[in-house]
């Protein structure tokens, strides 16, 4: 098998020992002669399987016990219209910093349920900061305060926790949910897609305080009532169970890697390597993100000589570094570098980054 660098922004690169022990185990799980795709999820070995996900997962995040963990289908999209209809009345202000491209989507859909106060917008300057916390306005009595802690697109990253001022936090940590240790007692909720930092597409995680369930509007559609799967273990239908087991055993290998502590030093050590080599390019690479708030996850940056994209994309390409291209709506490059991205990932890529630079520049 060719050995690739895959720098996918999502669905994106696994680690290859969790990707081979679902391949062992594949059509025989711990004997019992099944698939975990072809298990009833009532049985006891999905049992078994969801509780240790759940189990593993609060140990790495050090999740409290006032905390409900909800494997839920969606994406992080659903979450966006879910919010308004379990965490604000019809009459209610919602509080929002918006970074970027996820924060605008998230913004839209709950605009559709709930009045919107943007607190704060980095749009002056293309999304490429986050507004100084003392800058923000916010409202009186909003329900709850929203923000995304990394934007996957733009590459900016929060790297401290808002004040609640009494309200509820509310993040979408998508793309940087365990890559590093955070303090979960400071939110109401937090929400992830899976296929960025934790598993296969398909799953979604929500962590949310108890006390915020049970509230929610009287028209809530029974599925997307937080509360419906709360009461349920996340079974209140069929879940994404085979997502669930992917996911679960990717917690188990960040718990053997030393958990998110030790993740933390890797990521910091591997966006090292590539903010250092788009600085030392002399203006040959650029990122437009402002320094203190680069993303460790995601690192969009751009030729100066954008005619030269295509030829990058096709060296990388021959070099096994893979999906390198960036956004549509940004261009350039975007090098996505989880968890599960090796530091020599990392290494290649400015390799041949000096490389191209040195030849074209
Ligand atoms: C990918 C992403 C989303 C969208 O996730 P879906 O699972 O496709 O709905 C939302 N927010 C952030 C920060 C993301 O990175």
């Amino acid at each position: 098998m060719t050995q690739v660098f895959n720098f996918s922004s999502g669905p994106a690169v696994l680690p290859p020992e969790v990707l081979r022990q679902v391949q062992a185990e594949l059509l025989d799980w711990h004997g019992s002669g099944m698939s975990v795709m072809e298990m009833s999820h009532r049985g006891p070995e999905f049992g078994q399987i969801l509780a240790e996900a759940e189990a593993d997962l609060r140990t790495l995040l050090g999740i409290p016990s006032n905390y409900k963990v909800l494997f839920l289908q969606g994406g992080a999209h659903l979450q966006f219209a879910m919010l308004p209809f379990n965490f604000a009345a019809a009459d209610s202000t919602v509080d929002f910093v918006n970074t970027g491209h996820w924060s605008k989507v998230a913004i839209k859909e709950v605009s559709r349920y709930a009045k919107v106060n943007i607190a704060a917008s980095s749009e002056d300057k293309n999304f490429s900061y986050v507004p100084d916390e003392a800058t923000w306005q916010r409202s009186k009595d909003a329900a709850f305060l929203h923000y995304c802690s990394n934007e996957t697109i733009g590459g900016v990253e929060f790297n401290f926790i808002p004040q609640s001022n009494g309200v509820p936090l509310i993040c979408d940590m998508s793309s940087n949910i365990l890559s590093r240790p955070v303090d979960v007692s400071q939110f109401g909720m937090i929400y992830a897609g899976a296929q960025k930092n934790m598993g296969p597409s398909g799953v979604a995680v929500s962590i949310v305080r108890e006390d915020l369930l049970g509230k929610a509007r009287s028209e809530t559609p029974t599925m997307l009532n937080y509360k419906t799967f709360a009461d349920n273990g996340s079974m209140y239908n069929t879940p994404p169970s085979f997502g669930i087991y992917v996911a679960g055993l990717v917690y188990k290998h960040l718990l053997a890697q030393g958990g998110l502590a030790a993740m933390e030093a890797k990521n910091i050590e591997k966006a090292n390597v590539l903010y250092a080599a788009i600085d030392a390019s002399n203006g040959f690479y650029h990122c437009p993100t402002a320094l203190a708030d680069r993303s460790r996850m995601n690192i969009p940056f751009t030729l100066a000589d954008s005619q030269l994209d295509a030829q990058f994309l096709a060296g990388a390409e021959e070099r096994h570094l893979l999906q390198l291209k960036g956004h549509r709506s940004v261009g350039g490059m975007r090098a996505s570098i989880y968890n599960a991205m090796p530091l020599a990932g990392c290494q290649a890529l400015a390799a041949y980054m000096a490389e191209f630079a040195q030849q074209h520049g």
